[in-house]
């Protein structure tokens, strides 16, 4: 007799990131010279002022538990931070802290959906909804951009039907960067109201756009679809905080309670020294923003200007985030370019570790991460191009 295990988790995929990451560990201890253009976290250090508010909450012994959705204080400098750069008027009520915005949108897909249940959604896209959206029972239902990835209403409207409950946004997105303009914004939020239908917004990237003031939260176009809307955010890319674990949700009382109430089930409460840390940051996060954001730039124009170069690569320039979407064209008219092996093969070669199409439910390029100093992109592009010309 064979003993049986869930066939959910059989189900689930490995983070393909992760297995990757332990890839190029083993070939670094071989003392290989790799370049790691994964990351999906700032090459920057957490900045000074979060770090002393959790040594204080350290010293001050604030390590117990705590209330499952966060402190209240915390909640409050969510809601001001809302207030501030969102113009959205949440109540502490309507808010929650979590481990991280992931354990967030877990709790959210897990609350508005269910077996039968349609998630429309865009891809290329960060593979996590998908697995979290069929642990929750439910099913992806994938809009299949086009460079330059700017998602349109009217492509949502194709997907709906009686069974869709959700539309998921992300906006600058992983992994393409790309953002989508107010007049879609609008057009979508009309769509939703219409046909009674939740959106996640999955706003993480709001700080690191490249043009910051543009930056608009869905749920602030009207009291209607802010009625609908659960906002996602966090401070894993805003504050260089991704090892702290901590995010954020915000939506209609009923829908915070019941994501409470699934956190407080399955994890509890973030960690107290991380809530307070948090609060720093949220409160006094523009200063490294700023200065992310500045470096960020200088990057991304350094790469736009290498790639146009590079006859064999296409790309959309992010607008955003801090990631390149790039298409390998094929040599040869018909035949299809297999990214997971390409990418195996120019990181045995050169050393340069990027993130093959595949794992965000595309085909054909890879995703390239400008988290990393302008050194070491310089000696990429040096090893791509030559490796592209061999
Ligand atoms: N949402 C998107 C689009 C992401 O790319 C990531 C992390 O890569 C997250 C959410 C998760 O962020 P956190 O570290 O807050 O869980």
């Amino acid at each position: 007799m064979k003993f049986k295990l869930a066939q959910r988790t059989q189900k689930l995929l490995p983070s393909p990131t992760l297995t990757l990451n332990a890839r190029i560990k083993q070939m670094q201890a071989q003392g290989q010279d790799i370049i790691n253009l994964t990351a999906g976290e700032l090459d920057f250090p957490t900045p000074k002022n979060v770090c002393a508010a959790a040594k204080k909450a350290i010293d001050e012994d604030f390590t117990k538990y705590t209330a499952s959705g966060g402190t209240t204080e915390l909640k409050k400098a969510i809601v001001a931070k809302f207030k501030k750069d969102n113009q959205l008027n949440y109540t502490v009520e309507q808010v929650m802290a979590s481990d991280g915005a992931k354990q967030a949108l877990f709790n959210a897909f897990f609350t508005l959906t269910e077996p039968g249940a349609e998630v429309i959604m865009a891809s290329p896209c960060w593979g996590t909804y998908v697995e979290q959206i069929k642990l929750s029972g439910a099913k992806p239902v994938m809009i299949k951009l086009k460079p330059p990835f700017n998602l349109q209403a009217k492509q949502i409207q194709t997907k709906i039907n009686k069974r869709t409950r959700v539309i998921l946004l992300n906006y600058p997105a992983n992994p393409t960067g790309a953002t989508i303009s107010l007049t879609e914004l609008k057009k979508i939020a009309e769509l939703a109201v219409e046909n009674k239908i939740w959106v996640i917004a999955d706003e993480v990237y709001e700080k690191l756009t490249f043009k910051l003031e543009n930056f608009i939260s869905i749920a602030s176009l009207n009291s209607k679809i802010f009625k609908q809307t659960i906002t996602i955010n966090g401070l894993s890319k805003a504050q260089a905080m991704t090892g702290w674990r901590i995010g954020y949700a915000a939506g209609p009382k009923n829908i915070i309670q019941q994501m409470e109430k699934i956190q407080a089930q399955i994890t509890s409460n973030p960690c107290s020294i991380t809530q307070k840390a948090a609060i720093q940051g949220l409160k006094k996060g523009q200063a490294f923003q700023k200065k992310a954001q500045i470096n960020l730039k200088k990057r991304r124009d350094y790469l736009v200007s290498e790639l146009s170069q590079i006859k064999q690569l296409s790309f959309s320039e992010p607008q955003g985030g801090f990631y390149f979407w790039v298409e390998i064209k094929p040599r040869y008219k018909k035949s299809q370019i297999d990214s997971i092996k390409w990418c195996q093969k120019l990181l045995k070669k050169t050393g340069v570790a990027v993130i093959p199409a595949e794992a965000f439910y595309a085909q054909g390029g890879f995703r390239m991460s400008f988290a990393a100093n302008l050194n070491d992109l310089k000696k990429a592009m040096r090893r791509i191009k030559s490796f592209l010309d061999e």
